[in-house]
């Protein structure tokens, strides 16, 4: 494919230089007469829901794939971090990070748990552990490190703050399936571990989640809440949810497992390719990607130094939208700007200037199995246009805004 110089950008009032939208997190499919196989199946089995075989096998793999003894899914990633935030009975306070996904900090505020918002480290996006400590009141009942990006936590640093303090660590390992960090994977960190399996995830059900842990009898606490409590037929024993992973999402999570090497793959090629093109290219950086271990390079993710640019993160944004490729701020504004941590917790900012600066540089790119590495070359050779024509870019998306 040749590169169009020639065309206008779209913002300027040419064509889109992609025929079709160019998504963040757009669904991986794994082979899909396998996934129906297991459809068919399944409905044969008039077994729907309610621990079947195909949850079973699915927690079994992961459990296997992590290295952990035990592996409970569920319907979603929220309810996961719910229940495992109720199993641990966290209340009063625990500290997360701002700069996540809201339903980090939704699953505790749901149970009337404050999160209190800490800082993170501006060379890793994930939690400092000097910042957490700082954060801890005889409130404080846990911590939850988010590997953001699938970009691992100081694992280390806030094993020893939260045993220096006597508190469960826990993680919201919502982007790291499939990586790994000091030569374990990630999921065998902390008391337990949160995976999402949404759709936009690299692994996903439609829908669903799981919590991994080597804690036996917190597993078996957890599966008791996902059931209603239920401990056998009609006796239960404890509060619970309804957080069961049904058949049909479980027969998706063991297909799209299936494809995670060649998701991978892909992600990886995209990424390196992102990583040539936009090489020397003045106030765009790619962040990198740890080194060694397993990576899922599932987010592209681009900081935007607006002095050196030329454009602000959404006015490159904003630029790209047009051409359709459709990047996301991810993470903006940062939690502690949305309701109802806003009101409820008007100064938060004030302890969270990486978070703050960060939320306004970052830009997640279009991956996955929808581009190669010629179609991430056109992207970024888009990209350098609208920084070179910054000026009349700005102008045009100024009149476009009155
Ligand atoms: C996706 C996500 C969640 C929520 O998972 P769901 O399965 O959508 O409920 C939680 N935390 C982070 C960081 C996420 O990205």
């Amino acid at each position: 494919m040749t590169i169009q110089q020639s065309t206008e950008l779209a913002v300027l009032g040419g064509t889109p230089a992609f025929e079709a939208p160019l998504h963040v997190g757009r669904p991986n499919m794994g082979d899909r007469a396998r996934f129906m196989e297991r459809v068919e199946d399944l409905l044969d089995r008039h077994w729907l829901t309610n621990d079947g075989p195909y949850v079973h096998q699915l927690e079994e793999h992961i459990a296997k794939l992590i290295g952990v003894k035990e592996c409970v899914a569920t319907c979603n990633g929220t309810i996961a971090l719910e229940i495992l935030t109720r199993a641990l009975d966290m209340q009063g306070e625990v500290i997360v990070p701002s700069f996540t996904f809201v339903a980090t900090a939704h699953a505790l505020q749901w149970q009337e748990i404050k999160p209190v918002f800490a800082d993170v480290d501006p060379d890793h996006y994930t939690l400092d552990p000097a910042r957490v400590e700082a954060l801890i009141t005889p409130r404080t009942t846990g911590i939850i490190g988010v590997h953001l990006w699938g970009q691992p936590c100081d694992t280390d640093g806030l094993q020893e703050v939260a045993d220096r303090h006597d508190l469960p660590l826990v993680y919201d390992a919502a982007h790291a399936f499939g990586c790994s960090h000091k030569g374990k994977m990630i999921g065998s960190f902390g008391r337990a571990e949160a995976f999402s399996f949404h759709a936009t995830k690299a692994v996903h059900c439609f829908e669903g989640g799981a919590i991994v842990t080597d804690d036996s009898e917190l597993a078996k606490r957890m599966r008791l809440m996902r059931n209603f409590g239920f401990d056998g037929p009609d006796r239960v024993i404890y509060v619970g949810s309804n957080g069961k992973l049904s058949e049909i999402h479980a027969a998706m999570g063991l297909t799209t497992i299936e494809a995670l090497d060649e998701i991978t793959d892909r992600n990886k090629r995209n990424y390196i390719a992102y990583s040539k093109h936009l090489a020397g290219l003045p106030g765009v950086e790619l962040i990198p990607h740890p080194k060694g271990g397993l990576f899922n390079h599932h987010y592209v993710i681009l900081r935007v130094d607006a002095e050196r640019a030329g454009l602000t993160r959404d006015e490159l944004s904003a630029a790209l939208q047009p051409e359709n490729v459709l990047a996301r701020r991810y993470f903006h504004p940062g939690v502690h700007h949305m309701e109802p941590y806003a009101s409820l917790q008007p100064m938060a900012h004030l302890v969270l200037p990486v978070t703050e600066a960060l939320s306004q540089e970052v830009l997640a790119m279009p991956t996955g199995q929808q581009l190669d590495e010629v179609g991430v070359e056109k992207l970024c050779g888009v990209i350098r246009r609208v920084l070179d024509r910054a000026p009349a870019v700005r102008a045009a998306l100024a009149t476009k805004d009155a």
